[in-house]
């Protein structure tokens, strides 16, 4: 089995103290072959501001130095988790364009509520005995994610964590999955089948497991071919922490092998 890892964060990122030397080296004592970074951008901040450009300089940098102190012993790509591309394409647009030959690969991510609740991260919501704020976040959610597919295919090459508000709709103790909006994900799912993009199957860091194996059998009944995987690491420790599991799961969906991406294009390690 090939393990892969590319979803993880530096201090490039608001939220991460991590050097990427060191979640490289976690990788490597995890025993991955391939290991991505993907700092955030997210073109609403966390309280919902207007974001705009992101540090190529300094992400280039220690990409390269990193990349250069392991020499062969993992294969290292940068990528980059672009955020609420939908809210600002133009600029999104641009910061891609920026990331130039070196941009390995692109999760798109939909963090925030966008024109709506102040544009907050849904981390900063309330949802304790407030299940109609949380359908309302799920929905949205799932509104913009099939602006991103459907409108704005070049930015994104995966689709990040489609269960993102979940995790805090959770978090707050409230029971909502994905299943009572199987008609709008397998939409959104259409659409990333027909332009041949990944879903990513995002196991935050070992925590989220279950609500994986119904989604992958929905993608691939709309046509999915690609799947990544990723642990959303923020610390070394977390590196690879339910990435095996994410395998197996891709594996028992039927899918052909997991996905990669080098200078954006997929590859497939079979099965
Ligand atoms: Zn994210
Ligand atoms: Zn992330």
């Amino acid at each position: 089995m090939f393990l892969c890892d590319i979803h993880s964060h530096s201090k490039i990122s608001h939220d991460s103290k991590a050097e990427l030397f060191d979640t490289a080296q976690a990788a490597i004592d995890a025993g991955l072959q391939e290991f991505c970074v993907t700092d955030h951008c997210d073109l609403l901040g966390l309280e919902g501001e207007p974001v705009t450009g992101f540090d190529w300089p300094a992400a280039r940098a220690q990409f390269r130095a990193v990349k250069a102190e392991l020499g062969d012993r993992l294969t290292l790509r940068l990528g980059l988790e672009l955020g609420s591309a939908v809210s600002d394409p133009d600029e999104a647009r641009a910061v891609l364009a920026q990331g130039g030959d070196e941009l390995d690969f692109v999760l798109g991510s939909i963090h925030n509520w966008i024109g709506m609740e102040g544009n907050l991260d849904f981390y900063f919501s309330d949802f304790h005995d407030n299940l109609a704020l949380a359908r309302r976040a799920v929905e949205s959610t799932l509104d913009h994610t099939w602006t991103l597919a459907a409108k704005l295919p070049d930015c994104y090459d995966s689709l990040a964590h489609i269960i993102y508000p979940l995790r805090y709709i959770h978090r707050d103790g409230l029971d909502l999955t994905l299943a009572d909006y199987e008609e709008r994900v397998r939409a959104i799912f259409t659409e990333v089948a027909k332009t041949d993009h990944a879903m990513e199957v995002n196991v935050c860091r070992g925590k989220d497991i279950a609500p994986w194996p119904p989604l992958l059998r929905w993608f691939r009944e709309c046509g999915g071919r690609l799947v990544t995987v990723g642990s959303d690491a923020h610390r070394p420790e977390d590196v690879a922490k339910g990435i095996p599991q994410a395998l197996d799961m891709v594996q028992a969906a039927g899918f052909d092998g997991v996905a990669t991406f080098a200078g954006r294009k997929p590859i497939l390690h079979k099965f």
